[in-house]
């Protein structure tokens, strides 16, 4: 139910002014009092007062002036775009990715850890918290989220279970911030790479499209009309237990034909369980280095068959799921998404299962992001939260710096 307000809430339409004025900066800044005013149709006064009150707060800052022939020349205002920064982690196969960002999306420090399953997690993102927090004012992190596969309890911040690892019940962010009041949250990871792609990725000229993501289990993330679809409770995208085949292989949720029964590599250990050379891809609980993993495919010498396999359950997933959103693109990401030739034949055999009322079918393509599109996804979260996400029309325009390769580098530096 909508939320009534009093119209006469000063306070509340003061917050509102706000909002708009930081919005149009954000957008189409650096400007002036007078064109903010023109822009907002909002009174020079009330501009003036709302930016006095972000200029004390360092959220906005003078830039110069306006250039002008004649008379006086107006100052520019624009957002001060270190004056707070956004912390996104992310759990990416057996490692812990984390980001510092500033309200622009640039990344300021980055930390990579490995985890095993005999480590408590927890530290883990402790220990990354912490790196990233040092060298930066606590009170000025608008936001600290994390994105993980699992189950999730996103009310109480909690990851209930996660598939192969053996925790329960982890709290995010746990103590770390007990005496620090940074708001902190949860997301799913294949939801979070979508909205990653969708801001700093391959997603920034679609309205609606969906995000695949192939890894110890399969998923799905759908933006429509730029929002992440989540559903009444939270699990919309969760495609890996679609059913493929209502006859088929034993999934391990109980059912029967799953398409992650196929697909994921998981399932591919299993199949190649007989033959795989190296004896780590033999016990499919540490199954989690994606490199090594297709290596271990190619050495097998039954790649095309696995591949002709995986290719033919995906793209079944696949048309079913452009069936229900009707997007303008598939983003699929994971295991295979260097396999071109995979890639090619995922894509037309998606088409030939779509119907022929479709004529311009949506392209089938690797993502910009790869593995860091989930700790992207965060920082997007963070900054919407905050008032702080960019309109589409202007990232067209410029792109936010998010750099990838960036957070390799940092993550080296450090060590
Ligand atoms: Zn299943």
């Amino acid at each position: 139910m909508m939320k009534q307000r009093p119209t006469g809430d000063l306070q509340y339409v003061q917050r509102m002014n706000r909002r708009l004025i930081l919005e149009t900066l954000l957008n189409q800044g650096p400007m002036s009092k007078i064109d903010i005013s023109r822009t907002t149709t909002l009174s020079p006064t009330t501009v003036g007062n709302a930016i006095t009150e972000l200029q004390s707060e360092n959220l906005v800052q003078e830039v110069g002036k306006v250039a002008s022939p004649l008379g006086r020349r107006p100052t520019l205002l624009d957002i001060q775009w270190n004056s707070r920064s956004a912390i996104g982690l992310a759990v990416v196969d057996n490692k812990v990715v984390g980001v510092r960002t500033n309200v622009a999306a640039s990344i300021q420090k980055a930390s990579i850890h490995e985890f095993s399953v005999d480590r408590d997690i927890t530290k883990i993102f402790q220990m990354v918290i912490e790196e990233l927090l040092s060298g930066v004012d606590a009170t000025t992190v608008i936001g600290i989220g994390l994105a993980t596969p699992g189950v999730l309890d996103r009310q109480l911040g909690e990851i209930e279970t996660i598939a192969n690892f053996p925790w329960r019940h982890l709290k995010f962010p746990g103590s770390i911030l007990k005496d620090r009041a940074i708001p902190s949250f949860i997301e799913n990871d294949t939801n979070a790479a979508a909205l990653g792609e969708a801001y700093f990725g391959r997603g920034r000229q679609m309205n609606s499209f969906c995000y695949v993501h192939v890894g110890t289990g399969v998923g799905a993330g759908v933006i429509v009309d730029r929002h992440i679809m989540l559903g009444s409770r939270g699990y919309a995208g969760e495609i890996g237990h679609m059913t493929v085949d209502r006859h088929g292989t034993k999934c391990r949720c109980g059912n029967s034909g799953c398409l992650e029964a196929y697909v994921s590599w998981r399932a591919i250990a299993e199949f190649l369980k007989d033959e795989v050379v190296h004896p780590r891809y033999k016990d499919l609980e540490n199954v989690i280095d994606r490199g090594g993993f297709l290596k271990a495919v190619y050495e097998s010498g039954r790649k095309n068959e696995v591949f002709a396999n995986v290719a033919d359950m995906l793209s079944t997933g696949i048309a079913a799921l452009i069936s229900m959103v009707d997007p303008e693109m598939v983003i699929v990401e994971g295991i295979y998404e260097k396999c071109d030739h995979f890639m090619k034949q995922v894509e037309e055999q998606t088409h030939f299962r779509l119907t022929n009322i479709v004529h311009d079918k949506p392209k089938i393509v690797t993502g910009e992001l790869g593995e860091f599109a989930s700790v992207a996804g965060i920082i997007a979260m963070i900054l919407e939260r905050n008032g702080f996400l960019r309109s589409q029309e202007s990232l067209l325009a410029s792109p936010y710096d998010f750099q990838v390769a960036q957070i390799q580098e940092y993550a080296v530096a450090m060590q």
